[in-house]
C-alpha cells in the first residue's frame, strides 16, 4: 500500500516547504524505502516555462522535457532521483485536461464542477505518481500558502484522499514559520496558530507541524504549538535555518522526523537511517576552505531563484574541488553600458547561464570575449555556448555582424538559427527541444576528459541551434566542436582549443549535478579555475594580482 504525506505551507510563502520536503525525502530513501515526489502549484499556466523568471524563478528541465516548477531541483538533488513530468501538477493543466474531456463529450451532459470534476482530477494526476513510480512513499506539495483562494481545490483533493486512501496510509505535514521579534527577542506562534486554524476549517487537521524559523526555538514554544494545534509535541519539529543547504536532512534527522514518519504510517521494511555518506559531505563542507569566486553573468542576476540549479551545481563542483565558492552576480545589461567590469578583477572563473531574448545578450557576448582574451575559464550553459560562438566568429570575421536569429532576424552571418524544420512554429509553451538527448563526444577533448566517457545524455531546453553552415569558419581556426548529436546533425558542445577552459554546451548540464555528485563540465570547469587562481591569483579572498583587461574595443 502506497504511504502518502501531503506539506503544506502556512503563514508565509518561501520559508523552504520544498526543501523540507526534499530533506525528509532523503532520510526516508536512507531507510532503504523508495520515495516519489510531486509538487502541485497552484497558478493558472500550464506550465512555468513561459513565465519570466522574475516571477517564478529557473523553469527546472525533466529528463522526459517537462518545464517544472524549481522545488523539483531540489527534490532531485537531495534525493537523488529523477523525476517526470507527472511530477509537477498546475491548475491550468488540470483545467486544461478536464475541458478537453468537456468538449470530447466525456461527460455525457454532466454539469462541470470544482468538485468533484476537479478534484478529482488532481486525484488521478496524485494516483498516476503512485502508479508510475511503485514507490513506498508519495511526498506531495502544494505551492503557496493556505488561505490562498487558487490552492483551495488542491486542499480539498487532499482533504479527500484520506478518506480515499486510509488515514493509515496518510499524513498532513504542516510548515510554518514562527517570525522574529527583534525588540523583545522572541519567536512568536500565533501566526502559526492561525495557519492551522484556516487549514481545519478546509477540514484538514495537520499530523505534524514543521516550524522553520531563523532562530533556536524554546522547548516551551514547541509545547505550545502542540497545545494549540492539537498536535503532540514530538510531532512539533522545530527547523531552524541552515547556513548549509545540505545540512537539512541531517538536522531533520536529529529531530525523529523520520521515525515519526514511519511509526505513524505503520510502514513496515525500513532499516535504520544511513546518512553516512551525507554526514562526511556535510563535515566537508565544514571545514574551512579556501574560497574562489566565480562570476555568474546574466540579465536576471538580481533575482537568484533565477539561477538556482547554476548556482548549486557551482556549490557541487566547490565540493569535490576544495573550494568555497563565492558566487559575484553580475549583470550583463551593465555590461553592455561600460558598468561592472570592475567585478570581473579577481573572478578565477565566469559562466554564462541560460536566457532567452535580447534585452542583455550583447554584454553576455562581450563576458565570452572577455574569458576568450584574458584567458580566464569560461562555461557556457545553452545561451551561454551560442554566445561563445558569436563571439568567436565576430573575432575571425572581424565584424559585429555574427548573431542569432533570436536577436537579429535579418543577420547576415546567422551562427545560431533555426533548424530548417522549426520555421512554422506559432506556439510558444512546450515547443522548444526539450529533455534528455544523446551526445557523442570526441575523445581528446576537454568535454571528453570531463566526462570521461564517449556517449552522454543531456537535457535540453532551446529553440536556436548552431548554423552547420559555420562549422568550418570555426572548426577550422581554433573551436573543437566536441560534442555532436548522434546523427553528426547537431552541435552539443563547443570548446575553444587555445585556452586553458572555454566550453560551452547546448544543454543545460546544471539539471543532473548532485551534492554528492558534482557535474563533470561543472567540475572540470571549476578545475581550470582554481588552477588559474593558483596561478594567476594571490590571497584567501582571490583579490587580483593579475589585472585582467576589459575587451577591447
Ligand atoms: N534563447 C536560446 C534558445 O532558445 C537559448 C535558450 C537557453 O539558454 N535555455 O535557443
Amino acid at each position: 500500500m502506497t504511504k502518502y504525506l501531503f506539506f503544506t505551507g502556512g503563514v508565509v510563502s518561501s520559508v523552504g516547504k520544498g526543501v523540507t520536503a526534499a530533506a525528509l525525502g532523503r532520510i526516508l530513501k536512507a531507510r532503504g524505502l523508495t520515495v516519489a515526489v510531486q509538487k502541485l502549484d497552484p497558478y493558472i499556466n500550464v506550465d512555468p516555462g513561459t513565465m519570466s523568471p522574475y516571477q517564478h524563478g529557473e523553469v527546472f528541465v525533466t529528463e522526459d522535457g517537462a518545464e517544472t516548477d524549481l522545488d523539483l531541483g531540489h527534490y532531485e538533488r537531495f534525493i537523488d532521483i529523477n523525476l517526470s513530468q507527472l511530477s509537477n501538477v498546475t491548475t491550468g493543466s488540470v483545467y486544461a485536461e478536464v475541458i478537453a474531456r468537456e468538449r470530447r463529450g466525456d461527460y455525457l451532459g454532466g454539469t462541470i464542477q470544482v468538485i468533484p470534476h476537479i478534484t478529482n482530477e488532481i486525484k488521478r494526476r496524485i494516483g498516476l505518481v503512485a502508479e508510475d513510480s511503485q514507490a513506498d512513499v508519495v511526498l506531495v506539495e502544494v505551492g503557496g500558502t493556505v488561505g490562498d483562494i487558487e490552492s483551495l481545490p488542491f486542499l480539498e483533493a487532499l482533504r479527500q484522499m484520506r478518506a480515499d486512501v486510509g488515514i493509515a496510509n496518510t499524513l498532513y505535514v504542516h510548515v510554518t514559520f514562527l517570525p522574529y521579534i527583534g525588540a523583545s527577542r522572541e519567536l512568536k506562534t500565533k501566526p502559526t496558530q492561525h495557519s492551522v486554524r484556516e487549514l481545519r476549517g478546509i477540514g484538514i487537521n495537520p499530523d505534524v507541524i514543521i516550524a522553520r524559523a531563523d532562530h533556536p526555538i524554546p522547548d516551551e514554544h514547541i509545547r505550545k504549538i502542540s497545545q494549540f494545534c492539537d498536535v503532540e509535541p514530538r510531532a512539533v519539529i522545530p527547523a531552524v535555518t541552515s547556513d548549509i543547504l545540505y545540512e537539512i536532512p541531517l538536522l531533520l534527522e536529529e529531530t525523529g522526523f523520520g521515525d515519526y514518519v514511519i511509526e505513524k504510517l505503520g510502514i513496515t521494511g525500513a532499516s535504520k537511517p544511513i546518512l553516512t555518506e551525507w554526514r562526511q559531505m556535510i563535515d566537508e563542507l565544514r571545514q574551512p576552505k579556501r574560497s574562489i569566486r566565480i562570476g555568474i553573468v546574466g540579465k536576471y542576476v538580481e533575482f537568484h531563484d533565477a539561477y538556482m540549479s547554476v548556482r548549486e551545481s557551482l556549490y557541487h563542483a566547490g565540493i569535490s574541488n576544495n573550494r568555497r565558492v563565492d558566487v559575484e552576480w553580475i549583470h550583463s545589461g551593465d555590461l553592455e553600458k561600460g558598468k561592472g567590469w570592475e567585478l570581473f578583477q579577481g573572478l578565477s572563473g565566469v559562466v554564462v547561464p541560460g536566457g532567452f531574448g535580447e534585452r542583455g545578450v550583447e554584454g553576455k557576448i562581450l563576458t565570452a570575449k572577455w574569458a576568450r582574451e584574458n584567458k580566464v575559464p569560461y562555461l557556457g550553459l545553452c545561451l551561454g555556448m551560442q554566445v561563445m560562438c558569436i563571439d568567436f566568429a565576430r573575432h575571425l570575421l572581424d565584424s559585429d555582424e555574427p548573431n542569432s536569429t533570436e536577436f537579429d532576424a535579418h543577420t547576415k552571418h546567422p551562427v545560431i538559427s533555426l533548424m530548417p524544420d522549426q520555421h512554422n512554429l506559432s506556439d510558444m509553451g512546450g515547443t522548444m527541444r526539450l529533455g534528455v538527448y544523446p551526445c557523442y563526444l570526441k575523445s581528446g577533448t576537454k568535454a571528453a576528459n570531463a566526462y570521461g566517457q564517449e556517449l552522454v545524455s543531456e537535457r535540453h531546453r532551446h529553440r536556436w541551434e548552431f548554423n552547420n553552415q559555420y562549422r568550418e569558419l570555426l572548426s577550422e581556426n581554433g573551436v573543437t566542436l566536441s560534442g555532436l548529436s548522434p546523427d553528426g546533425r547537431l552541435v552539443e558542445i563547443a570548446e575553444l582549443d587555445d585556452h586553458p577552459f572555454m566550453v560551452g554546451s547546448q544543454f543545460h548540464p546544471e539539471f543532473k549535478s548532485r551534492p554528492n555528485r558534482a557535474h563533470p563540465l561543472f567540475s572540470a570547469f571549476l578545475k581550470a579555475s582554481v588552477d588559474y587562481q593558483e596561478s594567476h591569483l594571490n590571497g584567501s579572498k582571490g583579490t587580483a594580482e593579475a589585472a585582467t583587461e576589459e575587451p577591447s574595443k
